[in-house]
């Protein structure tokens, strides 16, 4: 135990999965604390400004043994930052786990284990991070995995979708839409995806239909 991975996690909780292709699933969810970005729109401040504990990984896997068979979902915050996160992934496939690894887009993810599904956030302009992206993590992406757009405006649509078409990323991976709630509606986004014949998905999130009162543990 002398050399078990220490991880800074902001909170451990099990609902149902939010925003992907597993969407609708139980989950068990890992938020990682810490965040190396600060999008405008960020809903998860306190994953990098809250109170967070210090967990080994047999405390996670004890803690995971209450729901059997589940998935596993790893976020933050940004848990790249945390070397442990390695060791993590790998014990959590060898307990047969399917695991979801839910990242910024902004550190490499060459060293991901193959059978660890990817969630890439690309942030578009009106987060002010989008410049932080590293789009050499496009060569890292196959067809299970995925790649987020969260978008507030039209001008964040066009720089998406330039994006999409100058990378073929469609053709490389699932791609999705997402409106952020509150500044772009959800059906304006659909209209300029069938209007434009787009071959990206358009999400919602599902906790924020669930449970609208909620900010955390979701
Ligand atoms: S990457 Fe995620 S957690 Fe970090 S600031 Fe952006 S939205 Fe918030």
């Amino acid at each position: 135990m002398g050399h078990e991975a220490l991880l800074e996690i902001c909170e451990l909780f099990y609902s149902i999965q939010g925003e992907s292709s597993y969407a609708g699933y139980p989950c068990f969810f890992i938020r990682f604390a810490g965040c190396n970005l600060r999008c405008t729109y960020c809903d998860t401040r306190y994953a990098y400004e809250g109170e967070h504990k210090t967990y080994s990984i047999s405390q996670i896997l004890a803690e995971l043994k209450k729901y059997p068979g589940v998935l596993v979902e790893i976020t933050g915050g940004e848990p790249l930052l945390q070397k442990g996160v390695y060791p993590l992934f790998e014990q959590l496939l060898s307990a047969g786990r399917s695991v979801l690894l839910e990242t910024n887009g902004s550190l490499s993810l060459e060293s991901i284990p193959k059978d660890v599904v990817k969630i890439m956030d690309v942030k578009c302009p009106s987060s002010a991070m989008h410049d932080r992206m590293d789009f050499d993590n496009f060569g890292f992406l196959d067809p299970k995995d995925e790649i987020k757009c969260v978008m507030s405006s039209r001008e964040d649509y066009n720089w998406a979708t330039q994006l999409i078409n100058s990378y073929d990323l469609h053709k490389k991976t699932t791609v999705t839409f997402s409106p952020v709630i509150g500044s772009l509606p959800p059906e304006k986004l659909a209209a300029w995806i069938l209007e434009d014949r787009l071959p990206v998905r358009l999400r919602l999130q599902l906790h924020t239909i669930l449970w609208a009162d909620k900010t955390k543990g979701y």
